[in-house]
């Protein structure tokens, strides 16, 4: 019910808007990505570099000083401990094979935070691939760390200095690049985003992380589904995998977690989907943060793989029929959050998985639910953020 349709809508959302120069090229990859994507030996090849490679499957970790203080059981999909750290691995894994499939030699990426870039550098140094990576050279200067690993690990970083020097910028440059080489490259997406079948394929990869919930909630609840979801929203792709096989159970509430940074009802803000116009970005209609005239508005959050000014087609379906109920946690509600699970369970969260877990405490209970949180990734690139805050919120 809530797959996408032949022409890449998820009801009002989605498709592909793209520039002439690209349409053979996106159309190529929407005929052909089901049909790789489906092959036995694609599939096995796709496991067991997730089994090998990745480490999966992620645990499902029964957080008991957390369930204690919430009132219920509370699991943690740990997606943190995925190579890389975070579960951006499971969609770049999967988009360097197809790439490889199609006869492409030359990958290309955008980043914000730098770790979709990080993600992408590591398959190509993994297929022995070219790898070109946009990052605004804002990020470039905040992230160091990241831009140093993707050096490290063979790709050409090229810093963008359009507009505000940030993810949409680096997104924009990307897709310049790709409309220059329409043949011989293929463009890793990040998340549930961009034309027809993007979203659709990026939705498919991640959604191993629900698979594996299904076959781990069977084992230690004896039943194979929660009665809440909970996982933050950049693009949508993390949570997109965390309810995937979950869209039509309706046992199963699906929460989404923005980010409010100073607050949904202020300029500094990523809470696209409730601040958004619908418009066209990246090459689908989408919610979009714009001003009178669509320009598009630089969201803010503390956390830098939220901000994306927009939403996925499908997160935004889900939460426009109801389907999703959709939250928003503050820069202070995340940090709280973050701080919280070091301090009880001994794990230092992404400061975007914080978003997901600074859902709880807004949220009622039964002391029988069965409530997964989706831990995107880990907290090692936050730390100086964290370094910041924690001495600042402890005196409080
Ligand atoms: C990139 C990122 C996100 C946000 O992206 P989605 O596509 O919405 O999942 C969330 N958590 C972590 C750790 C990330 O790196």
């Amino acid at each position: 019910m809530y797959q996408v349709n032949e022409n890449g809508f998820y009801g009002d959302f989605g498709g592909a808007y793209v520039p002439e120069i690209l349409y053979s090229n996106v159309e190529n990859l929407r005929k052909h990505y089901l049909e790789i994507i489906n092959e036995p030996g694609f599939q096995a090849e796709m496991d067991a570099l997730l089994r090998d490679y990745v480490g999966r499957p992620s645990p499902l970790y029964l957080a008991n000083r957390l369930s204690e203080k919430y009132g219920c059981k509370v699991y943690l999909k740990r997606e943190d401990l995925n190579h890389t750290g975070a579960h951006k691995i499971n969609t770049t894994i999967g988009q360097i094979l197809l790439a490889r499939r199609m006869g492409k030699t030359r990958i290309i990426a955008e980043t914000g935070a730098g770790q979709h870039g990080v993600a992408t550098a590591t398959v190509c140094a993994l297929m022995n691939m070219e790898c070109i990576v946009y990052m605004g050279k804002t990020d470039v200067e905040r992230q160091h760390l990241n831009v140093q690993k993707m050096e490290m690990l063979g790709a050409t970083v090229i810093p963008v200095t359009s507009g505000n020097m940030t993810l949409k910028d680096a997104t924009n440059e990307a897709i310049r690049d790709w409309c220059c080489h329409p043949v011989d490259t293929f463009y890793i997406i990040g998340s549930t985003i961009g034309p027809h079948p993007y979203p659709d394929m990026v939705a498919r990869f991640q959604s191993v992380i629900s698979r594996e919930m299904k076959v781990q909630l069977q084992e230690k609840e004896g039943r194979d589904y929660p009665d809440y979801i909970l996982a933050c929203i950049g693009g949508g792709s993390n949570a997109t995998g965390a309810f995937y096989h979950y869209l039509d159970e309706p046992r199963t509430k699906l929460i989404a977690v923005e980010a409010a940074g100073k607050g949904v009802d202020t300029e500094e803000t990523a809470a696209s989907i409730r601040r958004g116009r619908l418009g066209i970005l990246h090459g689908a209609k989408i919610p979009i943060m714009q001003t009178k005239d669509g320009q598009v508005i630089e969201p803010y959050s503390i956390s830098a793989g939220l901000d994306y000014p927009g939403v996925g087609p499908l997160q935004a379906a889900l939460a426009k029929t109801g389907r999703s109920q959709v939250l928003a946690a503050t820069d202070e509600e995340a940090l709280t959050a973050a701080f919280e699970l070091t301090a009880i369970e001994g794990i230092i969260p992404a400061l975007e998985s914080a978003h997901a877990l600074a859902a709880l405490p807004k949220l009622t209970f039964k002391p029988d639910d069965v409530v997964v949180v989706n831990v995107s990734g880990r907290g090692d690139k936050d730390m100086d953020t964290y370094v910041k805050y924690f001495n600042q919120m402890n005196q409080k």
